[in-house]
């Protein structure tokens, strides 16, 4: 009976995988939302919905407001990894299990940072504007790089930052490692050098790739000391989140040519204010928070999203991808 089901509230981008996965129960029924509602537009639909038991949330922030609205929450889900606009604390006070999904997009990540860091050094856009532009006797004076044989710095060893190094061991990089809350050991034996010094590393890296989280620790991490201490060949790619980089502190390190190029997906502000000069920059590759968004990943974020849910709403949630585990 209808009124007996359980409400699921799921983002637009839920693939239609995931919601095969949720419609073929007939004791759950699933409200949309549109990925870039409002907090009183949603707050709005919790209360016109509840009580609502679960969510599958894109990037709309959850916290105190939205759990009191839905009355009855069970879980609390995202279509990802990320988990920073979510009030965890909240979550926890009342018991309300926040879940992930795990590795799903880790690969799509981890294909990106390599993608940038190639575009980066083989000059991408200007080679392609040579040919177009009837250049082509100047390109000498243009030569792209290698990623053979240069250190890259993978800041963050989780799921994407392990195989981000992965894709540049693959490269022949000499990969190093940041990572304060990993064991050295662990990233000795992937093959990759623990540095234990962020600001002595720096300096050394012709690549700096970002995989931690944003955290309070970790807002302005690359600030413009550090952005100081990397070499002016080197380039810095962000799949991670914005607000780890000063944009502000990048934009005058690049335009002052103290840093060879940036490759970002992830913004401070999301979408971004246009025009930004920092777009304006020829050694600036840009995508708009796409890294884990393939269509491949999608649907696997989707699905693990979906069985996120159920085991959750069943008694039993999938314990690997609970982020606040003294709920369980
Ligand atoms: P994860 O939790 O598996 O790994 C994060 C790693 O960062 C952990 O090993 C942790 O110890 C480390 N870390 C924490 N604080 C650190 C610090 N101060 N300095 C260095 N390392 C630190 O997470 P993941 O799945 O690898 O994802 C990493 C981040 O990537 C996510 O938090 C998310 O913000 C971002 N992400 C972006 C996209 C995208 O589409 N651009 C997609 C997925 C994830």
């Amino acid at each position: 009976m209808a009124a007996n089901k359980k409400k699921i509230l799921v983002t637009e981008s839920l693939s239609a995988t995931g919601r095969a996965l949720l419609n073929a129960r007939d004791d759950v029924e699933l409200v949309e939302f549109p990925n870039l509602i409002q907090a009183p537009d949603f707050e709005a639909l919790l209360k016109l919905h509840a009580p609502v038991h679960a969510v599958a949330l894109g990037a709309t922030r959850f916290g105190e407001t939205e759990l009191e609205a839905a009355r009855e929450m069970k879980v609390v889900t995202r279509i990802g990894v990320g988990f920073d606009a979510v009030d965890v604390p909240a979550l926890s006070r009342r018991k309300v299990p926040l879940m992930v999904a795990g590795s799903a997009n880790s690969p799509s990540v981890a294909e990106q940072a390599l993608f940038m860091m190639l575009t980066l050094a083989k000059r991408a856009g200007e080679m392609h504007a040579l040919v177009r532009d009837g250049q082509w006797k100047a390109r000498l004076g243009k030569l792209p790089y290698d990623l053979f044989g240069k250190t890259v710095l993978i800041v963050g060893f989780g799921r994407i930052g392990t195989r981000t190094a992965r894709r540049c061991l693959a490269m022949e990089m000499h990969v190093q490692v940041y990572d304060p809350y990993k064991p050295a050991d662990e990233i000795r034996r992937a093959g990759c050098e623990p540095v234990s010094d962020l600001d002595a590393a720096l300096p050394s890296g012709d690549f700096v790739s970002i995989h931690c989280p944003k955290t309070p620790e970790t807002v302005g991490l690359f600030n413009a000391a550090r952005l100081k201490r990397m070499k002016p060949s080197a380039y810095l790619v962000n799949t991670a989140r914005g607000g780890i980089i000063d944009e502000a502190a990048l934009y005058d390190a690049l335009s002052s040519g103290r840093l060879a190029g940036a490759g970002l997906d992830v913004f401070a502000q999301e979408p971004p204010p246009v025009p930004n000069p920092l777009f304006e920059i020829p050694n600036v590759v840009i995508a708009p928070h796409m890294a884990g968004v393939t269509r491949e990943a999608l649907d696997r974020m989707s699905e693990q999203t979906a069985l996120n849910i159920l085991s959750a709403l069943d008694g039993d949630p999938i314990r690997q991808n609970v982020i606040n585990q003294e709920v369980l």
